[in-house]
């Protein structure tokens, strides 16, 4: 555990690739929230994530945070614009209690 942390310190900046997939992974969180109505197109639960796939009509995809880790690599491939909100699933439960 402590030598990979000391590997990602050494690291040296990771290649454009991985640096735009970052970026956009952050610009999205400035979009507008998904809110309660929003379900996973899986299960119904309520979604935290919407993948925007890159087609000619911008097909969107709603996940709930287990749905999403399971097609997050799928849909990082497949070019998707991520909205990721699952940092409101903490918040949400604390509310509920
Ligand atoms: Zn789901």
């Amino acid at each position: 555990m402590s030598s990979t942390a000391e590997l990602a310190l050494r690291a040296p900046p990771a290649d454009p690739d991985e640096v735009s997939d970052m970026t956009a992974l952050t610009l999205d969180t400035l979009a507008p929230e998904l809110t309660r109505q929003d379900r996973c197109d899986r299960c119904g639960a309520q979604a935290f994530v919407k993948a925007t796939i890159p087609t000619a009509d911008g097909m969107e995809l709603l996940f709930c945070g287990h749905h999403f880790r399971a097609h997050e690599l799928k849909l990082v491939a497949a070019g998707a614009t991520i909205q990721d909100e699952r940092h409101r699933i903490d918040e949400q439960a604390a509310e509920r209690v």
